[in-house]
């Protein structure tokens, strides 16, 4: 296999007319054949990246390098990238044949049969667009990835339009692809299923700033911001604040610590050994993954199953008090009736802390 491009963006800025800084100064490197997965919410300046990338928008400041050498002053055809949209579109009027057709190098060139094959359009070459199913569009849409050669791949949330069964399908698909190409990837999405699934290396973008940048697994177990542990989806955070306990019966026993949640209703210990400075810090967020929360039915509890969903091999459950909502999984088998009293406990070792304010980890 040819060895792909790299792919470097440094100092890579956009403000749109009318003051919105969708993207502040980013530097990254996409290594040759690498796989990097942005993730963030709408509006952290995802599309703006890609379209910066590509040539459809214009940077206010910084260079786009591809294998080292600028490319920003280029024409997008001129850039060697393959960009698929937030909403990619096959031309209405034009059979499959003919939309695939358009991506090919010269005109008097077939169409490559191993990845007609191994899209499985072969019934739907003479079809119209509107003749497609969504999973049928999007295979064309990949299929015309393949065909243009390119060694770069942006692809823009395109799993964003699809129902979860396509959206699988579809991923399964791009895996497939990617095992067979030699193409450097950057893919962007609100979604933290394609990050586990597509990237060898995640970023989490947040207000045009890039938070992280890490294997899937680095993020998922040491997230280095509470935004980085809420983007990748199920995470527990809770605000609070730390409470010292005095001792009536020994005033002048060592201070002992808990953490309190907003409303009262989750109450943790917090020993010195969690590398947390206990006092001058007011605002504290407490994060754990549901995977790390014990749960038990119990014959009394404040708390309440209100909902459990299949998750993986097992169950992930949600348990509540009033508004506070703790997420936790089940593993022995089908979990209890909505509306179990359950109780919980949380591992110390387990427990992530945060600052309330920056969002920053703190026990590190
Ligand atoms: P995402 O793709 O992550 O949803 P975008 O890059 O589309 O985010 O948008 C980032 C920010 O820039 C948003 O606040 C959006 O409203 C703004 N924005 C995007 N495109 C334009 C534009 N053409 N003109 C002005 N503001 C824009
Ligand atoms: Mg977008």
């Amino acid at each position: 296999m040819m060895i792909p491009p790299a792919l470097e963006i440094r100092n890579l800025a956009k403000t749109y007319p009318g003051g919105v800084a969708a993207l502040r100064p980013t530097s990254l490197t996409v290594p040759a054949g690498g796989r990097l997965v942005l993730l963030g919410p709408s509006g952290s300046g995802k599309s703006t990246l890609l379209r910066l990338l590509i040539g459809l928008e214009t940077p206010d400041a910084g260079e786009i390098l591809v294998d080292g050498v600028r490319i920003d002053h280029l024409p997008p055809h001129k850039r060697g990238i393959a960009f698929v949209p937030q909403r990619p579109a096959l031309y209405p009027q034009m059979t499959v044949r003919r939309n695939l057709e358009t991506v090919l190098e010269r005109p008097s060139l077939v169409l490559p049969a191993p990845t007609i094959e191994l899209l499985r359009l072969g019934d739907l070459l003479n079809r119209y667009p509107h003749q497609l199913s969504g999973g049928e569009t999007q295979r064309v849409i990949l299929a015309k990835l393949l065909i243009r050669k390119v060694g770069i791949w942006l692809l823009d949330e395109p799993f964003s339009g699809l129902d979860p069964v396509f959206r699988a399908e579809f991923r399964a698909e791009l895996h497939l692809l990617l095992g067979l190409s030699a193409v450097t990837m950057l893919f962007v999405t609100h979604d933290p299923a394609d990050a586990w699934s597509l990237g060898r290396r995640v970023g989490v973008l947040d207000e045009g700033v890039l938070h992280s940048l890490g294997t899937a697994d680095e993020l998922r177990i040491r997230p280095t911001t509470s935004f980085v542990a809420s983007a990748l989806g199920r995470f527990n955070l809770l605000g609070g604040r730390i409470e010292r306990i005095a001792s009536r019966s020994d005033p002048s026993a060592t201070a002992k610590f808990d953490f309190v949640s907003e409303c009262g209703s989750v109450r943790v210990p917090v020993s010195d050994s969690s590398g947390i400075q206990l006092e001058p810090i007011h605002r504290l967020t407490l994060g754990i993954r549901p995977e790390d929360v014990r749960s038990s039915p119990a014959e009394q509890s404040a708390w309440h199953l209100v909902s459990a969903e299949p998750a993986g091999s097992g169950w992930l459950l949600t348990v509540a008090r009033g508004r506070t909502r703790l997420r936790t999984e089940w593993r022995s088998g089908s979990p209890p009736p909505v509306g179990t009293p359950l109780e919980w406990t949380l591992p110390p070792e387990r427990v992530l802390w945060f600052d309330g304010r920056t969002g920053r980890r703190l026990d590190v």
